[in-house]
């Protein structure tokens, strides 16, 4: 029996276990490239929908405020363990319920309201919760933002810019630097970030929310040990379920557990954590490292074909999962947001992003962002992925055109049909 049987559902909510089929449907037949996404197994799917999901577990293994939780203790203990493992890592806490969660308990672990900390600034492809006016950490603390390199005709923009962050550093005194970001296509080698943070004092903590994958499968470096603290979402190049993990030293770890709980939240999801324990273990399989090497060689070859069809790439390419073009020397007047609403009609699903000095606005932007995690996993490799640009070049060159948007969308579902995530499980 299945814990997690959509007819289960059926039989006591047709109405939401239409939606869910629906969904099953829609993630089945269409192409998922939204770049922070993946399809987690069976097996993550089965511990996230586990009777785990019962039990209040308030505080730690062995330390809990409830009765009941020798057994949840094993479950947890086994996360910690595992992750540990995978990074290298001396603690862990996987309790977070996402990746803003874990980032929250940082700030709060280690600077006060008011403090000075240094960030990727949003519109450059850093994260809102790096300080973003519109998101809580930028009302509470005091971020300021550093961002790319200008571009540059040989290719060699576009890179985050140590010099400016050197500057900024010395000349605001940040508590805190933040690395890490959400749309930036290159290897970020933490070295250069440890060096500034101790040339002005301040504390390191590495957000790899996305390149967590590419950083367990050996791909990408890996910045525990080099940073005071690593934070990541397990949802996605990771391929876990949905929710954060923060990593640190033993000095650390109490402040880190303590903002994570009682500072922020509740009763951690046990059954997340179960599914986190799940994911972490398929990571440190043999097929995990050719999986994350098979995520990179995609976007490569993605990003090459996109380049052939006369598309410009941020920072002239890719070295990781993502992809993200500026539309404008394709079509001048094509936003980001008439691209995304176009190849959604035609079964493409992707998210519109702004690059580096968009002259649009966050909700219309210039770029568009793509990633390869989701359909690596269903097991895609560069020649679907030379097929899928010429797909996106078809639809982009008459966006809107809703004869070319049917037209692509019936061969999205053939492709489909031999990638499909979840073959063992039926609809
Ligand atoms: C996705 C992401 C987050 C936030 O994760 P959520 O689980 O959506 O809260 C934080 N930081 C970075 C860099 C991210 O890419």
């Amino acid at each position: 029996m299945s814990f997690w049987s959509i007819d289960q559902v059926a039989a006591v909510d047709g109405e939401l276990a239409a939606i869910i089929k629906n969904e099953m449907m829609r993630q089945r037949t269409t192409l998922q490239l939204i770049a922070s996404e993946n399809f987690t197994s069976p097996a993550v799917l089965a511990a996230t929908a586990s009777v785990l999901t019962n039990k209040y577990a308030e505080g730690y293994p062995s330390k809990r405020y409830y009765g009941g939780n020798a057994i949840i203790d094993e479950a947890e203990d086994l996360a910690k363990r595992r992750v540990c493992q995978l990074f290298g890592a001396e603690h862990a806490n996987v309790q977070p319920h996402s990746g803003a969660s874990a980032n929250l308990a940082v700030y709060m672990a280690l600077v006060n309201p008011g403090d000075t900390i240094l960030a990727m600034s949003l519109d450059q492809g850093g994260h809102l919760t790096h300080g973003s006016p519109v998101s809580i950490t930028g009302k509470i603390y005091k971020f300021v933002h550093y961002g790319v390199s200008p571009y540059s005709s040989d290719g060699s923009g576009e890179r985050i810019d140590l010099d400016q962050l050197r500057d900024l550093a010395k000349r605001e005194n940040p508590k805190l630097i933040v690395a890490g970001t959400t749309a930036y296509t290159r290897i970020i080698d933490p070295m250069p970030f440890r060096e500034i943070a101790d040339e002005v004092g301040a504390k390191l903590l590495f957000d790899v929310a996305h390149p967590a994958g590419l950083i367990a499968g050996g791909v990408h470096p890996n910045p525990v040990g080099v940073a005071d603290v690593v934070t990541f979402t397990t949802h996605k190049t990771l391929r876990g379920p949905r929710g954060g993990t923060i990593l640190t030293g033993e000095g650390l770890a109490k402040a880190i557990d303590s903002a994570v709980f009682p500072g922020l939240q509740g009763g951690p999801l046990e059954h997340v954590i179960a599914a986190k324990a799940v994911a972490f273990f398929e990571a440190m399989q043999p097929g995990f490292k050719v999986y994350a090497q098979k995520a990179v060689e995609n976007a490569k070859a993605l990003a090459a074909s996109l380049a052939d069809q006369g598309f410009r790439l941020v920072s002239n390419g890719t070295d990781n999962h993502q992809v993200l073009i500026d539309l404008r020397t394709f079509d001048q007047d094509l936003t980001g947001k008439a691209a995304q609403d176009s190849l959604d009609r035609a079964g493409i699903t992707c998210n519109r992003n702004q690059i580096p000095n968009d002259p649009r606005p966050p909700f219309i932007t210039s770029g568009l962002r793509l990633g390869t995690p989701a359909e690596t996993t269903a097991g895609m490799g560069t020649a679907e992925m030379g097929l899928i640009a010429s797909l996106i070049t078809k639809v982009l060159r008459h966006c809107g055109d809703e004869t070319i948007e049917k037209e692509v969308l019936y061969e999205v579902r053939e492709l489909c049909k031999n990638f499909d995530p979840y073959p063992t499980v039926s609809a």
